[in-house]
């Protein structure tokens, strides 16, 4: 009879092992491979994807969406993408469709392709869409209406049925898992909009100064109203004179806060809030654009947090601390 060396043994062992490598890294490949292009789309992603969806962001949350470095490695990583999520509206057309382009993946090259995914779609509304041609060259980076339309997490919601959508047809087996976690999402988003409603309720009406016209939507739905922009154009770097008209306007009408994305020139923000009387204020406005936030609501949390409570130090504690619902 014959009988196993320990060399047959080992290799027998072996062999099993690289089997079953294999076929876990089959399991791994069988996760449905989804690239967003901004991290508040891939972080809705991953809520709804959960364990089902590997998901890599390209631009972080502490950069302006509108100009992201292009990375050769994005390329790689769409090239392997069975779903591309981007936001649209052309907030991306600076860096995102030479990427795609170099990608060569046939499942999100073409913009009607099952795997790609403009999230702009689903919301209910765009928010200044021009009424005239607007040309790029002249500057102006909002040319199809404002792009910045997750700021208001009611759209987040609206995004995120949009995807649990596409994913259910890219990945049917696991429709009704992605459609529980979009329940899930969805129920708790609503929940924390009433809440976050409450601790802004005292402020609606509030003027306030943006550096750039990213906050149109936050304002939308918080009540505020933007009275002046430190850009004078979307993308247009300020004047000294622009700025000098901006402290004018802002004194004769009081205003108290300005406030602009913590990505852009800060200097110029507290500038001019320092000479026209107002709070400087700079905040987060992605997933991932400050520690600790690493969910949708996590945005939201930490925004609706900064604004009420430089307000509430603004207009004085005892007015509105009273009003202010419970979290
Ligand atoms: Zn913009």
């Amino acid at each position: 009879m014959k009988r196993y060396t320990l060399l047959q043994c080992f290799t027998v062992f072996i062999t099993f092992v690289l089997i079953s490598i294999f076929f876990s890294s089959e399991d791994v490949s069988a996760k449905v491979q989804i690239v967003a292009s901004l991290p508040d789309l891939g972080a809705i992603a991953q809520e709804i994807g959960g364990d089902k969806v590997d998901v890599m962001s390209l631009a972080k949350g502490y950069q302006d969406p509108h100009f992201v470095d292009a990375k050769p490695t994005y390329v790689t990583k769409l090239n392997k993408a069975d779903l591309l999520i981007y936001n649209g509206l052309d907030l991306e057309i600076g860096w995102l469709p030479p990427l795609i382009t170099g990608s060569r993946n046939s499942k999100i090259t073409s913009t009607d392709a099952l795997g790609r995914l403009d999230a702009s779609t689903y919301i209910p509304q765009v928010l200044e869409v021009p009424t005239t041609q607007i040309d790029r060259s002249m500057g102006d980076i909002h040319p199809k209406g404002n792009p910045h339309y997750l700021l208001d997490p009611r759209n987040g919601i609206y995004v995120a049925g949009g995807i649990t959508a596409r994913l259910k047809e890219i990945d049917p087996e696991n429709a009704s898992y992605y459609e529980e976690n979009y329940k899930k999402f969805a129920d708790h988003l609503n929940q924390k909009i009433k809440e976050w409603d409450g601790e802004l309720a005292p402020y609606k009406g509030t003027e306030i100064v943006s550096y750039h016209k990213n906050l149109e939507y936050l304002s939308d739905w918080a009540g505020f109203k933007e009275v002046g922009f430190i850009e004078p154009k979307p993308g247009i770097p300020p004047t000294p004179s622009h700025v000098a008209e901006l402290i004018k306007k802002m004194k004769s009408m009081d205003v108290k806060l300005v406030i602009a994305s913590n990505y852009y020139p800060q200097k110029t923000g507290s500038l001019v809030a320092d000479q026209s009387g107002a709070v400087f204020l700079s905040i987060p406005t992605s997933v991932g654009g400050q520690d600790g936030i690493n969910t949708y609501a996590d945005l939201f949390d930490v925004i609706v947090g900064d604004i009420t409570s430089a307000l509430k130090n603004e207009t004085g504690e005892t007015n509105h601390s009273a009003s202010k619902a419970g979290g």
